[in-house]
């Protein structure tokens, strides 16, 4: 019963275009990749990676795991309150928190497993029964499961409506309110008002809780990410970032006031009920994060950012000609193509593959429907070289395919 029920849903997917597929990859994360089954076994030059700065696989960062393991073991062993928090954990917490303290008066930090953790840790730790959560309707899946298990209300605010949102704050009576938002919105790459966000927190006696996935290493000149970009600081800012994209390794962080980080110790079931991350994991990302604001990060963003301003000239000679299609305002490592249809974004998607391009066709419910994507994302480890070839090839299939 069971499974044929799966397979009718499954074929209802198929028929909308919208069955995803399990790709395996036979090499490291980089530019060329090359997958089971796809392209003859040949690499495909791929634009899918939040690998934004090319740390995945640094030699540096592998040598540092290498040692970390070498020192510490593979495993933890034990859930952080227990007797899997080590030395490393606390180092890279120390180094967040310095990061931060130029943000958050006091600022601590906590490591988590993963930015979904992370996400789930902040939003049922602080969204209690007393607590209002508004979100921005575009938020990560994991903010809005986050808040779907949150005891506290939800309220939700079309796309950066800041009118909306202050309307919301306004009506509010619980006495907590929490504003929960990418910093970096994922499938449009646009940057959130955080200023103006900030400001209503302030006016409303709100915090402001920033998921800054894509930010973090990529923007600010010391890549300490958006709050750094647009320089704010204040003790109303609750900060999570993800060490799997720019950082090159796996986990998260929250650097928040020391109250906020000792109630999300005792309270956050996605911290206390999970094994600690692997010790040499950890010292890991003391390398990465080192990196990350070190002159060769600098450099690293430098060149980010240059094929970014490449790759926005290119498609916006593509867009021009091409009636429904449309960029988003980002500025940022994640460059969407929008074209609309389920239909159209996998038959680019498919024409690109047969070229040797990996580019994800990205469809509802990621996205609204309506709104299916090509979405392309650049990383520092690419060439001005490979992002000429990905304009080519794009202006090759839309031929083809419209
Ligand atoms: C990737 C992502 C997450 C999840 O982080 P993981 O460490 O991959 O679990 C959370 N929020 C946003 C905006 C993301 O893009």
């Amino acid at each position: 019963m069971l499974i044929e029920h799966i397979n009718r849903r499954l074929l209802e997917l198929d028929a909308a275009a919208l069955r995803r597929r399990l790709r395996t990859a036979e090499s490291p994360c980089a530019p060329l990749q090359s997958f089971e089954g796809e392209h003859g076994g040949e690499p495909l030059l791929a634009f899918c990676s939040n690998d934004y700065l090319g740390l995945a696989h640094h030699p540096a960062l592998i040598e540092a795991m290498a040692e970390g393991a070498r020192r510490w073991g593979t495993g933890s062993g034990a859930s952080h309150l227990v007797s899997g928090h080590m030395r490393p954990h606390a180092q890279v917490e120390e180094l967040i928190a310095r990061w931060f303290a130029p943000h958050i008066p006091h600022a601590r930090a906590l490591l988590l497993g993963s930015g979904f953790e992370a996400n789930l840790a902040l939003t049922t730790a602080l969204g209690d029964g007393s607590a209002t959560l508004f979100c921005d309707k575009l938020n990560h899946a994991s903010l809005i499961d986050g808040a779907r298990l949150a005891e506290g209300e939800v309220k939700r605010y079309a796309h950066g409506r800041l009118d909306v949102l202050a309307q919301q704050l306004t009506a509010c009576t619980t006495p907590i309110k929490l504003i929960v938002t990418d910093a970096v919105f994922s499938m449009d790459g646009d940057i959130a008002d955080l200023p103006g966000l900030l400001k209503l927190a302030e006016a409303h006696d709100a915090w402001l809780i920033l998921d800054d996935a894509h930010g973090l290493g990529v923007l600010g000149e010391s890549g300490h990410g958006s709050v750094e970009h647009f320089g704010l600081r204040s003790e109303r800012l609750i900060c999570m970032g993800t060490l799997g994209k720019a950082a090159g390794v796996s986990g998260a962080f929250v650097a928040a006031h020391p109250a906020i980080i000792e109630w999300l110790i005792q309270k956050a079931r996605s911290f206390i009920y999970t094994t600690a991350s692997s010790p040499a994991l950890a010292h890991t990302l003391l390398a990465s994060l080192r990196l990350i604001e070190s002159p060769e990060g600098r450099a690293r963003r430098a060149r980010l950012l240059g094929l970014i301003e490449q790759l926005r000239t290119g498609l916006r000679a593509l867009v021009d000609v091409q009636p429904g299609w449309k960029l988003c305002e980002s500025h940022t490592a994640i460059q969407p193509l929008v074209v609309g249809d389920n239909d159209t974004a996998l038959s680019l998607s498919t024409a690109l593959r047969r070229r040797g391009l990996y580019v994800p066709a990205i469809r509802p419910p990621t996205v609204p429907v309506g709104t299916a994507r090509l979405r392309i994302t650049l990383s520092a480890a690419h060439t001005p070289a490979q992002v000429e070839q990905l304009l080519l090839a794009l202006a090759q299939v839309m031929g083809e395919t419209t």
